[in-house]
């Protein structure tokens, strides 16, 4: 018997995690659009550095998550971050914090853990899948100059919004989408001198225009000159979403300045941002997936049910867990 097809839309945590658990019961092909894995769980290279400019570290709290991680975990390309977690106040003022959960991160960089996830996966990357038709044979996906299928089965892990956009889901299941809020985000990326002491570790800012520093080269195995990253206050950005990037550098860098004013601004090098047009997620869907066996249709990702690493995880988990028994029998 042919095992069924199935076309995966994104390899961030949430694809690849559902592409590794369906690949014994399916044909399973990934799309992406980046030209790399990871989706948010992204690093950016310089010549002489490296930020994870996307997501900052991840917690494994579940104990399946923490399952699914073993294989990387002892072969070091997940390590434990254990830099001092600081409080900044928009003042400046600043104090430890109280260390909740130990946080996690890919080793020698971010993307070390999608790409190992990846490996041995059918991937299609710098496929940006522009629409889904269905035909008597099953669904085909359209990018800008090709069309790939048939498939038997679609599951979308892109941001709720563009998710939204893509796929031809039911009434019920696009009200449920439409519910869903997620967060704009800037990421300003800043290399310094050599020997130049960081600010901070890693500190939550509480501020209006900045939510985050920590000191890049200070998680595990970096050896890249000295790095910040800076991230947006998640409202702010979204106020400035729309605004030109050099405009939100130049607002970022100001605030910088004065929430660290004991910092050595002279020392940076070279300044770089980012926009995330859907960071984080602020309403959830509410439940772990969305899932249409008539049309042959999913989705999966973290805005289904929290806004960490982790939840896209938990997210793909569930999916493939309904989904698996489905394929095996192979419908
Ligand atoms: P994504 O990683 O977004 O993957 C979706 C993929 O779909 C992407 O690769 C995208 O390119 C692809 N795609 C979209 N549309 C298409 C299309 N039409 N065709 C083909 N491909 C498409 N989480 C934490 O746990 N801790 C943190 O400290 C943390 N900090 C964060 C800071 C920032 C600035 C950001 C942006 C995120 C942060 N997160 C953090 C959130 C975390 O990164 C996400 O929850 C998680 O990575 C989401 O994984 P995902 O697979 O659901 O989605």
């Amino acid at each position: 018997m042919t095992k069924p097809s199935v076309a995966i839309i994104g390899a961030g945590m949430a694809g690849l995690t559902l592409a590794r658990r369906l690949s014994a019961t399916a044909r399973v092909t990934v799309f992406d659009k980046s030209r790399g894995t990871g989706g948010r769980l992204a690093t950016r290279r310089t010549e002489t550095t490296a930020f994870d400019h996307g997501a900052q570290y991840f917690t494994i709290r579940d104990s399946r998550f923490h399952t699914a991680l073993e294989p990387y975990l002892e072969a070091g390309q997940v390590q434990a971050w254990a830099a001092a977690l600081m409080r900044i106040g928009a003042d400046g003022a600043s104090e430890r914090l109280a260390d909740r959960a130990p946080r996690f991160v890919g080793v020698p960089a971010m993307t070390a853990l999608p790409k190992a996830l990846a490996e041995g996966l059918d991937l299609r990357l710098g496929c940006q899948i522009l629409a889904l038709q269905k035909t008597g044979d099953g669904w085909h996906l359209a990018t800008k100059d090709r069309t790939f299928g048939p498939f038997d089965r679609v599951v979308a892990t892109a941001p709720a919004p563009q998710t939204r956009q893509l796929m031809p889901f039911a009434a019920a299941d696009l009200e449920a989408l439409d519910g869903v809020r997620m967060n704009g985000c800037f990421t300003l990326m800043l290399t310094l001198k050599e020997g130049t002491l960081p600010p901070a570790e890693a500190a939550q800012v509480e501020h209006p225009v900045i939510s985050w520093i920590a000191a890049n080269h200070g998680k595990p195995d970096r050896d890249t000159a000295p790095a910040l990253v800076v991230h947006a206050n998640n409202r702010w950005a979204d106020q400035h979403l729309e605004a030109p990037l050099e405009t939100v550098r130049d607002s970022m860098m100001a605030a910088c300045r004065t929430l660290c004013a004991d910092f050595d601004w002279d020392a940076v090098l070279a300044i770089d941002i980012h926009r995330w047009r859907y960071a984080n997620v602020e309403t959830p869907l509410g439940q772990p997936f969305l899932l249409d066996n008539g049309l042959g249709l999913a989705a999966c990702g973290d805005w289904c049910v929290g806004n960490r690493v982790e939840a896209a995880f938990l997210s793909a988990t569930a999916l493939a867990d309904v989904m698996e028994p489905q394929l095996a029998k192979g419908c």
